[in-house]
Parts: C-alpha cells; sequence; structure tokens
C-alpha cells in the first residue's frame, strides 16, 4: 500500500483555553488534490500551520512524507506553502521578491522566468508588488511556493476574495499542477471549488 505524503493523527491544538483542534485525523496520498472544507474559525490554517512546520501540535501527530513538520527544515525542500494573507515584499517587484527566495532554495534565474509567464506576470514583473491586484499578487505568491518545484503544494484558500476570473486562473495553476503527479492540500469553503478540484474532501466543523 502507498505511503500517505501527508497523515494527521488524532491531531490537537489549544490556544490557552481555545481547543482550536479536537483530534482530527487524515491521509492524504501522493498525486491527489485533497479539499480541506470548513468554516470561518474552524481550524483550517491552524491545520495548515501545523502541516507547514510553523506551529507545533498539543498533541497528536503530524507526518509529511514520512517526517514530522514542527521545526524541521529538511522538510522545505520538498513543501510549497501558499498562505492567505500575501507575506510579500510590498516595496520590492514581482521578479525580486521571487529572485530572493529562489536564492534561499538555489533555483536557477530561468526558472523564475518560466514561472513569471505561466502565471501572466512577466510584463508587470518590474513593478512594486504594491501596485498589484489582489489576483496578481495571489498569482506571484503561487510562483514563489513553486519555485523549487514542491512535490507538496499546501493552499490555505487561495481563491478568497479574488472575481471569477482570477479564481480560474488559480483553479488552472492547481490542475497543471495535479497533472505533474504532485500532492496538492488545498484549504476552502467554497464546495464548488473543492467539488471541481478535489479528488477527496474533508469536513472539518
Ligand atoms: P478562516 O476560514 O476564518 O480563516 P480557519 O478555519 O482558518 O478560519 P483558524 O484560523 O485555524 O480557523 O482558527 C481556529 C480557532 O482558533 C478560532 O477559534 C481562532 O480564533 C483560534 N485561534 C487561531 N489562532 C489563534 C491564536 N494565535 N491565538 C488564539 N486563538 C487562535
Amino acid at each position: 500500500m502507498t505511503e500517505p505524503a501527508i497523515a494527521v493523527e488524532n491531531l490537537v491544538k489549544k490556544y490557552g483555553e481555545t481547543l482550536a483542534l479536537q483530534g482530527i485525523s487524515f491521509q492524504v496520498y501522493p498525486g491527489e488534490v485533497f479539499g480541506y472544507l470548513g468554516p470561518n474559525g474552524a481550524g483550517k490554517t491552524t491545520t495548515i500551520r501545523i502541516l507547514a512546520g510553523l506551529s507545533s501540535p498539543t498533541g497528536g501527530s503530524c507526518r509529511v512524507l514520512g517526517q514530522g513538520t514542527f521545526k524541521n527544515p529538511a522538510l522545505y525542500r520538498h513543501l510549497g506553502v501558499v498562505f492567505e494573507e500575501s507575506h510579500l515584499y510590498e516595496r520590492l517587484s514581482g521578479i525580486e521578491n521571487l529572485r530572493f527566495f529562489a536564492a534561499l532554495h538555489g533555483v536557477p534565474a530561468a526558472r523564475i522566468q518560466e514561472l513569471l509567464q505561466t502565471y501572466d506576470l512577466a510584463k508587470a514583473a518590474k513593478r512594486p508588488v504594491r501596485t498589484y491586484s489582489k489576483g496578481m499578487k495571489r498569482r506571484l505568491l503561487i510562483c514563489r511556493a513553486l519555485l523549487h518545484d514542491p512535490e507538496v503544494l499546501i493552499m490555505d484558500e487561495p481563491t478568497s476574495g479574488l472575481d471569477p476570473t482570477s479564481a480560474a486562473v488559480i483553479h488552472g495553476a492547481i490542475d497543471h499542477y495535479r497533472r505533474q503527479g504532485k500532492t496538492i492540500f488545498l484549504s476552502t469553503h467554497d464546495m464548488t471549488e473543492a467539488e471541481t478540484l478535489c479528488d477527496r474532501v474533508a469536513f472539518l466543523n
């Protein structure tokens, strides 16, 4: 039987008195697009922060590609994350943002150009990111997450606040990436999006 790319077992997260995750379990298999659905405040971002190694679980376990996620920089080479909040350097241009992260990962310049072309940012590449529309910023975040061609892509509500055309571009990106056999974990509260894109879904309440 294939090993799961993501294995979450009885995961618990408490923030003081707040119980954000109450013992959740799921597996995501290689090559799957896995939808993680839930209303506001259900704990989607909390789960993603743990998957990305930014937050430690209070209980249970979380493994990505067979490894523990918390404080495990070796995993970053295999993981791309698109957070809901932008976290881009607004005063730098699009290409400068990508160059910065490419340097961290040792990614060649040609890969930056390829992504800028694919995500229709080549023309705006030299403009400061603060002049970008929401859709452009989201596309740049995807470029940043894909720079090092990760095996697992984690996305936190990647189309929230976007118009249907911009959302369709993001959907195209997800579809393109899944065709390369990659594993995608997609949090959303959009049922239609989940139905269109995902092989399996989990509901978090
Ligand atoms: P949304 O769809 O609104 O982004 P979400 O499903 O991503 O919501 P989380 O952001 O994971 O939900 O929040 C889950 C719960 O944990 C909420 O009750 C939230 O208030 C709480 N929470 C999240 N982060 C913290 C924190 N740093 N300190 C205290 N409580 C927190």
